[in-house]
């Protein structure tokens, strides 16, 4: 898609590169070069530089503290962000629940909620996946006790990404064993730091921490903390999927990634003088991973823009999911490829300065496809995504 034959946004683009070139925090800019994680107080400095800027919800309206781009802003805005090699944003806040709490929340619950997410200073995780009940997501048992005016919380959600910088958590919790088992689930949220709550670490295959397991013991919260009514949490819970699986294409990382790797395969020999570029079965490998991305746009766009006002994408959503991550892992793959046997060399959290060359970017090209074979994993599985386009897209 040419969005920059419109010259209105042919200047947009230009003020928000030029922002990422001149305003942007460059040491977080040096860390995600690196491979490195951010630290909290890193993630928050990246958000809040966004969030000053008014550019950090990307995608709300103008009321909530959004914006109010339309989709070709914000697909420019993505496409930049991208592009500079700034850190995804978190979006556990501004995709996933700041639309929950816009749309169904109470005016109360948008001006205690909206500010921090929109600015970037207050971070947040998503608590539905159980030990237990993970796929089969209805069967939820992390409970909720109505006491006077508040519930009291037991229970363990795991897999909670980014909890190790969150402050907030919103929680899928069972206020009723009576009901069909979607009826008995409340959307509820809670704060991290308060007695009760505990938060272990999970190290997963890239070596990283970004996972954790959240334990949470007679923990009260105000009833005022719950989002909508009681038992209609679900119908919240499957609004807010639509957006987090629309979420998944970022477009603009994965051209910057292919056209990365395009510049490494026309340097890197392959025996002979020939370069890994002219090798026939890597070269077409990158031109299907180049026509899928194309594919991928052109069906985002169709998604988004058939999203009314105040809806989220639907079912359809689960065909961007698939899409989306399956050429994640293809593309990393990619970078596995062109490491070769520098892929061998331990994958760190950062590169080590005396790395250079094919090195330098083998260690964090192997723990990035490490990490990409989780994404047909979370948000749902790809396969449960298969059983939604067959039933609900498809009606077989
Ligand atoms: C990196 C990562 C980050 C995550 N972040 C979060 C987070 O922030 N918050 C959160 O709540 N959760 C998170 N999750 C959890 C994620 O949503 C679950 O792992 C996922 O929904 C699968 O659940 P499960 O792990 O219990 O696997 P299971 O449900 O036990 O599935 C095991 C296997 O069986 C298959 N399967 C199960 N049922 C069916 C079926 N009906 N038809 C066909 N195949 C089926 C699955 O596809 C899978 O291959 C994260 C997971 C990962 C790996």
């Amino acid at each position: 898609m040419n969005l920059d034959v419109d010259p209105k946004l042919q200047e947009f683009r230009e003020e928000v590169r030029s922002f990422f070139a001149k305003d942007y925090p460059k040491d977080i800019l040096a860390k995600v070069a690196a491979g490195a994680s951010l630290t909290t107080p890193e993630v928050r400095k990246a958000e809040m530089a966004l969030g000053a800027k008014g550019w950090l919800a990307s995608a709300w309206p103008k009321e909530h503290g959004g914006p109010g781009w339309g989709i070709e802003e914000q697909y420019i805005f993505d496409e930049e962000l991208e592009r500079a090699g700034a850190p995804t944003v978190t979006p556990m806040g501004v995709v996933y629940v700041g639309p929950v709490v816009y749309t169904f929340g109470t005016e109360e619950q948008q001006a205690q909620w909206l500010p921090g997410i929109a600015d970037g200073s207050v971070g947040w995780a998503q608590g539905y996946s159980e030990p237990e009940a993970g796929s089969d997501l209805a069967s939820l048992q992390f409970s909720a006790v109505r006491d006077g005016d508040e519930y009291v919380l037991n229970g363990t959600k795991i897999w909670t990404s980014a909890a190790n910088h969150a402050d907030w958590i919103f929680l899928l919790t069972r206020t009723s064993q009576e009901a069909k088992k979607q009826m008995g689930i409340t959307f509820i949220c809670a704060e991290l730091d308060q007695p009760g709550v505990t938060v272990k670490p999970i190290i997963s295959i890239d070596g990283k921490y970004h996972l954790s397991q959240c334990d949470f013991e007679d923990v009260r919260v105000p009833v005022t903390n719950r989002i909508g009514e009681e038992g209609k949490g679900w119908t919240y819970s499957q609004y807010l999927l639509g957006n987090e699986r629309t979420s998944y294409a970022r477009i603009g990382g994965k051209r910057s990634q292919l056209a990365n790797i395009r510049a490494i395969a026309s340097e890197i020999p392959t025996g002979g003088n020939q370069r890994l570029i002219e090798d026939i079965t890597f070269a077409s490998r990158l031109s299907a991973a180049e026509i899928k991305v194309d594919a991928l746009e052109i069906t985002t766009l169709r998604v988004l823009c058939s999203v009314k006002d105040g809806g989220s994408p639907g079912n359809e959503a689960s065909i961007l999911k698939i899409m989306a991550t399956e050429l994640a892992q293809e593309i990393t793959g990619l970078f596995v490829v062109a490491a070769a046997e520098h892929g061998m060399r331990k994958f760190g959290d950062s590169v080590s300065p005396e790395w250079t060359g094919q090195s330098a970017f083998a260690a964090p090209g192997v723990a990035s496809y490490l990490g990409a074979r989780a994404q047909s994993i979370y948000g749902g599985t790809n396969e449960i995504q298969r059983n939604i386009i067959a039933k609900r897209v498809l009606g077989l």
